[in-house]
């Protein structure tokens, strides 16, 4: 039995004109006038446990656009003896039957369900369409087919054996279930942490961002007309301590897929410990956490590769991606070039919500971060060491809004450079040309966390000497190009140090965390 190779699902263009433009915003009309009301599924049933809340675009926070019910402790705990239950039969059943219902969820989002996984992501996510096609189109699908891919090779390899004895490893699946906690900032990746776990014969606890429920649901929607059996996956929301706190204490707690910060992973980590004698097995810890993610150029670079590469790895998706580039380290030489050709581009994004589709800066996700974001700007308009030398408004009226915002630094571990703010914000430095080796090691130990880095050279001995400094800095390290964007198939993407566990997602390493092998020996 072999499974088709898997093919990167191919981006629609949504050009001014196109029936898919059209579509697209056809549902997306329909969707926000609609209400929907979101509930908790356990087991396959759909619970309403009328305790509820609001989702309301970030872009128009006085419309509701639909609510979500919320779990009680009691919920969450059905959640599990569901999953356990559901167990015994998925745990069984042959891979090629599992990878069919991933499969299928990857055609019916390519499909019929890609306008409304694109809308829903346009609406609560505040997402343009181009970004919600990256996310909730094509990375979602990628992920699917390609974790099936690397699921075959995975069963297919096989130790050596001979006359007398035939060896075989059997990938079981954990014992017990896996609790999947997922962020608001990429579709993709809320319907990645549960289905890859559950591919491989696991079952799911899946905790949502609440900030996600919109397309969280729609996930959902996909997963059960895919065939995905009752039980299997459980999508439950609420207080997240509450939820956290409820799944840890089960004995069968069997692993954890995070993405999420840096912050509530190491919490998780600690609980974990404090419960280790309460579990049946060593649970498996796979975190995708924070990042304050760099750009370092030097002076042998093109002054415009290196302003674009600060523009769209620093702004798009509204900076809200954890390999957003948010600091940057520029030699003097090239600085007046890159800072007007960076300013010029700036002034040219035009904000506002997603369902008009020249916006290409749309609104931060909730308030809280809104009011991080206008905290260190703020800031940053009264520090002698930093100037801001693009955006610096913000404005909530209707939405979030947080203007494209440059600070230059004479500082190099001034506050924003250092802190990850998760927004539209980016910090530079600007260091003498002779500096540059100085510089690389400036970076490395300013870098608490290893997510993504880039550095812009055509100098290949300056490029080879990044490689080697930062070696450690960026789990996902790009030569010449921005630091974001990682396809899967492609780039396996995840990083080290408070970045996480690297288990790269989208690679075979992170699917062989959700199986625990049998080897097998057979005497003849
Ligand atoms: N994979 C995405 C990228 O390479 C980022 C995912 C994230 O923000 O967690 O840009």
């Amino acid at each position: 039995f072999q499974v088709p190779p898997a093919v990167n699902e191919p981006i629609k263009s949504y050009a001014p004109g196109t029936p898919e433009r059209a579509s697209v915003l056809e549902t997306y009309k329909k969707l926000y006038n609609s209400k929907v009301e979101i509930p908790l599924y356990i087991g396959g049933k759909e619970i309403k446990t009328g305790h509820t809340k609001s989702i309301r675009p970030p872009h128009d926070h006085q419309k509701e656009v639909g609510t979500y019910h919320t779990a009680e402790k009691q919920h969450v705990e059905d959640a599990i003896s569901t999953a356990l239950e559901a167990r015994k039969k998925w745990a069984k059943l042959p891979w090629e039957q599992r990878a069919a219902v991933f499969l299928k969820a990857a055609d019916l989002i390519a499909g019929p369900y890609r306008d409304k996984m694109n809308a829903s992501t346009m609406i609560g996510q505040s997402k343009n369409i181009f970004q919600a096609e990256i996310d909730s189109a094509c990375e979602i699908v990628d992920f699917l087919r390609f974790n099936v891919e690397y699921m075959s090779q995975i069963y297919e390899e096989q130790p050596e054996s001979d006359a007398q004895a035939w060896n075989r490893v059997e990938h079981r699946p954990l014992e017990g279930f896996v609790y999947a906690i997922t962020p608001f900032n990429f579709t993709a990746i809320a319907g990645n942490l549960p289905s890859s776990a559950a591919l491989m014969g696991n079952v799911a606890v899946w905790k949502p961002s609440d900030s996600q429920m919109y397309s969280a649901q729609v996930i959902m929607e996909v997963f059960k007309e895919a065939g995905l059996p009752d039980g299997v996956i459980n999508m439950i929301i609420g207080d997240p301590e509450m939820i956290t706190d409820t799944v840890l204490a089960s004995p069968d707690f069997a692993g954890v897929h995070f993405t999420g910060s840096t912050n509530v992973f190491k919490g998780i980590w600690a609980k974990i410990g404090q419960n280790i004698h309460n579990y049946k097995t060593y649970p498996r810890i796979v975190g995708e956490t924070g990042g304050k993610d760099f750009i370092v150029a030097h002076n042998s670079a093109s002054p415009k590769v290196v302003s674009t590469a600060l523009a769209r790895g620093a702004f798009e998706f509204q900076g809200q991606k954890c390999s957003a580039a948010s600091r940057s380290y520029i030699p003097k030489s090239i600085w007046p070039e890159v800072k007007d050709l960076l300013v010029e581009d700036i002034k040219s994004f035009k904000i506002g919500s997603p369902e008009n589709m020249e916006n290409f800066i749309n609104a931060v996700i909730h308030e809280a971060s809104f009011d991080k974001l206008a905290k260190y700007i703020d800031q940053a308009k009264e520090d002698k060491d930093a100037e801001i030398i693009a955006g610096g408004n913000y404005d909530k009226s209707k939405g979030w809004f947080v203007e494209p915002t440059v600070i230059v630094t004479t500082d190099p571990k001034y506050t924003t450079m250092v802190t990850e703010l998760f927004g539209p914000v980016l910090t530079i430095y600007v260091y003498d040309d002779d500096k540059y080796e100085e510089t690389l090691h400036l970076v490395d130990e300013t870098s608490q966390y290893g997510l993504t880095g880039s550095i812009i050279s055509t100098d290949r001995y300056a490029a080879s000497q990044a490689t080697d400094i930062l070696e450690n800095s960026a789990g996902n390290f790009y030569i010449n190009d921005k630091c974001t964007g990682a396809v899967v198939g492609r780039q396996p993407f995840g990083g080290a140090r408070n970045s996480g566990t690297n288990d790269k997602a989208g690679s075979k390493l992170n699917l062989l965390r959700w199986t625990s092998p049998r080897l097998i020996k057979e005497t003849f």
